[in-house]
């Protein structure tokens, strides 16, 4: 008899621990539902504007009104090519 009894608890603790992963199943299927939303909103990353000149050599971006002739971050002249313009978007 008490090995039927353990048989019956067993049987109903797994049907709370089922209820309870089905439980999370649904909260965490809505979690990805709002991610993929918020994925699918995002705006478009892409600047407006004028784009800032960008060093041939590592496309680094020029600072306004950098003074020195030779890039900050890889130390290319700019004087070798021609004079650099903002590009505008098309
Ligand atoms: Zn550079």
């Amino acid at each position: 008899m008490a090995a039927r009894r353990s048989n019956d608890d067993e049987g109903r603790e797994l049907r709370v621990r089922v209820t309870e992963l089905e439980a999370r199943v649904r909260w965490l299927e809505q979690k990805l539902k709002k991610v993929a939303f918020a994925v699918k909103v995002k705006p478009d990353p892409s600047p407006k504007g004028p784009q800032r000149p960008r060093c041939p050599s590592c496309f680094g971006e020029v600072p306004k009104g950098q003074r020195e002739r030779v890039c900050l971050y890889c130390g290319f002249s700019f004087d070798v090519v021609a004079p650099i313009k903002a590009r505008r978007p098309r």
